[in-house]
């Protein structure tokens, strides 16, 4: 069966040129049993829609794709609300990396939109940008630092030195002392994430950082932009394939013993594949209040974060900022962190990593699956980083397939 996905597309996009419709091959809900597939992949998000893609336009592999959710694109998934403005299902997504080659694969399906995010964050009854930097500490203390040098020994005069820096506590302490990480982080981490800093990995917190000059960017990185149609178009580009299939709706647990496959690549929780048995790998899970606001503009930037702890929400985006959509309304999403739905944020520290070492030791000794993505591998992994490892994955894939063609090969030259 071949249909047309997404229902949900802004009526007025479906137009030709790059951004007309894409197809995709979506399966009946029950497949039938003798029809094989090379590799079933579980979740369509970065992870599985990559590795499906290269699988069959570089492999001519057949790959079913399943994911539970009613859409593809994962937790990137973007669409046009009731009042048309694009937004993102999952909480703000913003696309940064170092990683040309990581920009190269991308942009074989989608145009870019350049895009710059920036941070304010609500402190002292004002919003000042975040990462700290020269005009947060002018604006926040009434000061008038005007080089580099003066604002690193500004922060030089109040950070706490702390010897063994382990925790996220340590490590803004240790940088920027205990006043400016009390506004700024531990409010914000502890809504974020249950726990105080000092129980969490400074690998948390350490993602952002301090400045000294006046540069507001949240992210530094060499490419900064988004998808110029949005994520969703970019991933139905990449899984509209003929050796593909994708099957929305379902559950791998569903289809396991319907669909016949060799090899199996997992992008969902790894220990819900090995039913739980160490016990639960601990999720940060958010919901998400999505409004759509009669006005043209809510606030000056793409996100403002609330760190005070009587505040229940951690941060608030407005998706015009970041597609640069012309509406005469806007669209805002509220984040409140919970412990409850789904698994966002593997949540990084040392007790988590020991467990999940369990997981993969289990992982490794089970012939036939391969785990990938945020949730596969239990990593806190931005967009880039997990197309990156997909694409590590692949090429792993594909280099042991050259192994068994050129030893097919010798085998039949040996022969002949
Ligand atoms: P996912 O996108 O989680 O995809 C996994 C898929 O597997 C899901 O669709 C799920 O439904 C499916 N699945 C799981 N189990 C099963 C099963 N048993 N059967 C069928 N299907 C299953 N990254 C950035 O680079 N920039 C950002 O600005 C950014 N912002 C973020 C904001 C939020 C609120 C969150 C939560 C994440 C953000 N990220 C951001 C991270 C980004 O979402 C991830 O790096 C990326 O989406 C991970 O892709 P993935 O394929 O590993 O996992
Ligand atoms: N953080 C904070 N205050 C802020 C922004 C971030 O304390 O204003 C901390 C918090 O612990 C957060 C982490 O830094 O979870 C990483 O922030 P980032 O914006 O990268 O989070 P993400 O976009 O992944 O949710």
């Amino acid at each position: 069966m071949r249909d047309v996905i997404p229902q949900d597309r802004n009526p007025e996009q479906a137009g030709g040129g790059s951004d007309s419709p894409i197809e995709l091959n979506l399966q009946p809900a029950a497949p039938a049993r003798e029809r094989g597939f090379d590799y079933l992949i579980v979740g369509a998000g970065f992870a599985g829609s990559v590795l499906a893609e290269r699988l069959a336009a570089g492999l001519n592999k057949r790959v079913l794709v399943v994911d539970r959710r009613p859409h593809i694109g994962g937790n990137a998934y973007d669409h046009y609300d009731d009042a048309g403005v694009l937004i993102h299902r999952y909480g703000p997504h913003i696309f940064h990396t170092n990683s040309q080659r990581i920009v190269d694969y991308l942009s074989r399906f989608t145009e870019w939109r350049p895009y710059e995010h920036r941070v304010l964050a609500q402190v002292d009854g004002q919003q000042v940008p975040i990462p700290i930097n020269r005009t947060t500490l002018n604006r926040l203390y009434g000061l008038n630092l005007t080089t580099d040098e003066e604002a690193a020994d500004y922060l030089a005069s109040r950070a706490e030195p702390v010897e063994d820096i382990r925790t996220s506590e340590d490590v803004v302490v240790n940088g920027i002392g205990r006043e400016l990480y009390e506004k700024f982080f531990r409010g914000y981490t502890r809504k974020q994430w249950g726990l105080d800093p000092s129980q969490l990995d400074k690998s948390v917190t350490s993602r952002v950082p301090t400045r000294t000059n006046t540069d507001d960017r949240y992210f530094t990185d060499t490419f900064q932009q988004m998808p110029r149609h949005g994520y969703t178009r970019m991933f139905e580009r990449m899984l509209s394939h003929p050796n593909i299939k994708v099957m929305l709706n379902t559950d791998y647990r569903e289809v396991r013993n319907e669909v016949q496959y060799d090899h199996l690549i997992y992008c969902g929780p790894i220990d819900e594949y090995f039913g739980y048995c160490f016990g639960k790998l601990p999720y940060r899970s958010l919901r998400f209040e999505h409004k759509s606001l009669d006005q043209a503009q809510f606030q000056a930037v793409g996100t403002v974060n609330y760190p005070a702890e009587d505040v229940p929400y951690t941060r608030i985006s407005e998706y015009k900022h970041l597609t640069g959509q012309e509406h005469p309304k806007t669209s805002v999403t509220y984040e409140y962190p919970s412990a409850e739905g789904d698994p966002y944020y593997p949540i990084p520290r040392p007790e988590n990593a020991e467990l999940y070492k369990r997981y993969q030791k289990l992982a490794d000794e089970t012939p036939g699956v391969t785990f990938v993505g945020r949730l596969g591998t239990y990593k806190y992994y931005n967009m880039d980083q997990v197309v990156g490892q997909a694409l590590a994955l692949y090429k792993r894939i594909e280099e042991a397939a050259q192994g068994v063609a050129v030893s097919e090969e010798a085998g039949l030259a040996a022969q002949s």
